[in-house]
């Protein structure tokens, strides 16, 4: 194992290393140390603090933070995103991304994942009987909601963590009451720790990118071999015309600039050919 009992920082305030902990442990023999740095500066997903910078800003930022704080030289983070999926319409998705830094071998690895295991759902109400149908959507109460006045005027407001009908209470009548047209907005709390979805979602994610830390570049011996991208350009059967359809899968290194390309397949039928079958 390449990894062996290293240790390894994970910045995160939602108890990740729940999800995190076990495929680096059994994958890697890399023990997981929580880091519970305030990573809110970065940005939050109740939209108090927007978030400024790319996805990978934020996550390399984050990654540092208890990479710092515990003075460790490997570090880890996650970083979640939600909103319709891109290609299927109108379904909500969790796009989840995971970084791993090795500042000794002086080299970072991103892996992603899109899912459609998710809870991602809000909705504004104005009455309590309302809120039953939305509960039961999002699996609440082993799924914590967030609610807040629809019209949030005022940003100190809003009430997270909420996984009890008499929490759900006091919270709704305190947004109600400072709501301008008494509409209150639940929405479903997407932080890891209140969220088994997408815990479980981060679990495989974790371990896509353990996998990948295990294999080994074959020219400079690095961890995180795997594919990099997609080449097109499959050829027709008939014409020989390059198609949409992917012809070969590359496979690059965390550093140095060592690839290797694998054939998807020899050739694909007119159906998928634009000249065939215009
Ligand atoms: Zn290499
Ligand atoms: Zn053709």
């Amino acid at each position: 194992m390449k990894y062996k009992n290293q240790l390894c920082a994970l910045t995160t305030k939602h108890s990740k290393s729940k999800a995190i902990a076990e495929p680096f442990s059994i994958i890697l023999g890399l023990q997981i140390i929580e880091c519970n740095e305030n990573t809110d500066q970065l940005g939050t997903f109740s939209g108090e603090l927007e978030r400024t910078g790319t996805i990978f800003e934020v996550l390399r930022k984050k990654c540092e933070l208890g990479m710092e704080a515990s003075g460790l030289t490997l570090g880890i983070a996650s970083e979640g995103s939600f909103g319709p999926h891109p290609s299927l319409f109108f379904l909500p998705c969790d796009h989840e991304e995971l970084i791993f830094i090795d500042k000794e071998k002086d080299f970072y690895l991103r892996e992603n994942v899109l899912s459609l295991e998710t809870n991602y759902k809000f909705k504004d109400i104005c009455y309590e009987n309302e809120f039953l149908e939305f509960a039961n959507a999002i699996k609440f109460p082993s799924h914590g909601i967030i609610i807040r006045p629809a019209d949030w005027v005022d940003k100190s407001i809003i009430f997270k963590g909420i996984q009890s009908v008499g929490e759900f209470k006091k919270a709704f009548h305190i947004c109600k009451k400072a709501s301008s047209n008494k509409m209150v907005r639940v929405e479903s709390d997407m932080r890891a720790h209140m969220n088994p979805t997408r815990m479980a979602v981060i679990g495989q994610l974790a371990e896509k990118l353990a996998h990948r830390l295990s294999i080994l570049c074959p020219k400079c011996k690095l961890p995180g071999w795997g594919l990099v991208r997609l080449l097109k350009g499959l050829e027709c059967t008939e014409c020989d015309f390059p198609t949409e359809k992917i012809k070969e899968e590359i496979f690059g290194c965390v550093k140095c600039d060592f690839e290797e390309s694998f054939r998807k397949a020899l050739n694909t039928g007119p159906e998928n050919c634009p000249i065939c079958n215009p």
